[in-house]
């Protein structure tokens, strides 16, 4: 069931900063543009924004200043459409615990308007793989499987512009590869966000990235620039036995070899003894928050 042409689709946020009632500084002038069709990794520890970022993209939070457009209409004029054309995992998505995945999903497509609900529920249910469990309550289901019933309600009626918080979260690691490749088929016709604090569920399948850190964003990009950012930053040595020398290497990895303990690290500056290696996106990404 394959839409006609698409338009491409472009949302655009504007210096957006979020101040919560309690005082609390989550998102700061925020600037970026995101357009279909691409797969964008909102990467970032805990507490660095990425939900709040998100509420507000779905307008389930209003910005405390900036503004966000969707095809340069401002949102609070296109909520409405944008809800049509709208998918979206929240991290803290309750089940109701005591419906069969069928009803459930059911429920969510009436909530949504979706008029031919029959068939968005089984390609949903096809999607996420719970062809085994459409009349298993919820409450019977593995935390896996709950997560996989999130994504599916996400994904009733074919919505152009997914948004995802941590949808890997829970789901064993067989599962996270399957979905990582279901994203990025997923985003092929379409605009994906998700987010996570695992570097390894953006590596490869996201055309952009953007990592933001205490509400602000430290790089927008392709995945290849901000590893090339740390080329001369990522190096391996064999511990001293001591407190490193270099008070701003951050050690990576540790690993015990005939010859000692070989510790891989990022820095501005490397120790002497490191040798300098060429940095992977975990190291990147590392890189770029411990300057901060
Ligand atoms: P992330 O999704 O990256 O983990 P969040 O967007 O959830 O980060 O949170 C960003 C910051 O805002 C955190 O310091 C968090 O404690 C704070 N925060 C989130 N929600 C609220 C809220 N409803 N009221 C006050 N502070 C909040």
């Amino acid at each position: 069931m394959r839409s006609e042409r698409k338009e491409s689709m472009r949302i655009h946020l504007n210096h957006l900063n979020m101040i919560y009632p309690t005082g609390k500084l989550a998102l700061k002038d925020i600037s970026l543009t995101l357009e279909s069709p691409s797969l964008v990794g909102l990467v970032g520890p805990n507490g660095a924004g990425k939900s709040t970022l998100m509420k507000l993209l779905v307008a389930g939070l209003l910005p405390t200043g900036g503004t966000i457009s969707v095809d340069d209409v401002p949102l609070s004029r296109c909520e409405k459409k944008l809800k049509e054309k709208l998918g979206y995992l929240p991290q803290d998505f309750g089940l109701y615990d005591e419906l069969t995945v069928r009803e459930f999903l059911d429920y969510m497509a009436a909530l949504k308007g979706i008029r031919d609900s029959k068939a968005a529920i089984e390609s949903a249910i096809l999607a996420t793989g719970l062809e085994e469990k459409r009349k298993a309550r919820i409450k019977t289901l593995s935390g896996g499987q709950r997560q996989r019933v999130g994504i599916a309600q996400a994904l009733l009626g074919t919505p152009e512009f997914l948004i995802l918080d941590e949808p890997t979260v829970g789901l064993d690691p067989e599962e996270r590869i399957r979905f990582r490749n279901f994203f990025s088929q997923t985003a092929q016709d379409k605009l994906v966000l998700l987010s996570t604090h695992i570097i390894e569920d953006v590596q490869s399948v996201c055309d952009r990235l953007i990592v933001i850190d205490r509400g602000q964003i430290l790089f927008i990009g392709r995945p290849e620039e901000l590893v090339l950012q740390a080329r001369g930053h990522v190096g391996v040595f064999l511990e001293q036995g001591g407190d490193e020398k270099t008070s701003a290497l951050r050690i990576i990895s540790r690993v015990n070899t005939a010859e000692g303990v070989l510790c891989r690290g990022v820095a501005e500056v490397l120790p002497q003894e490191a040798r300098s290696v060429e940095p992977t996106l975990e190291d990147a990404y590392l890189y770029l928050i411990t300057q901060e």
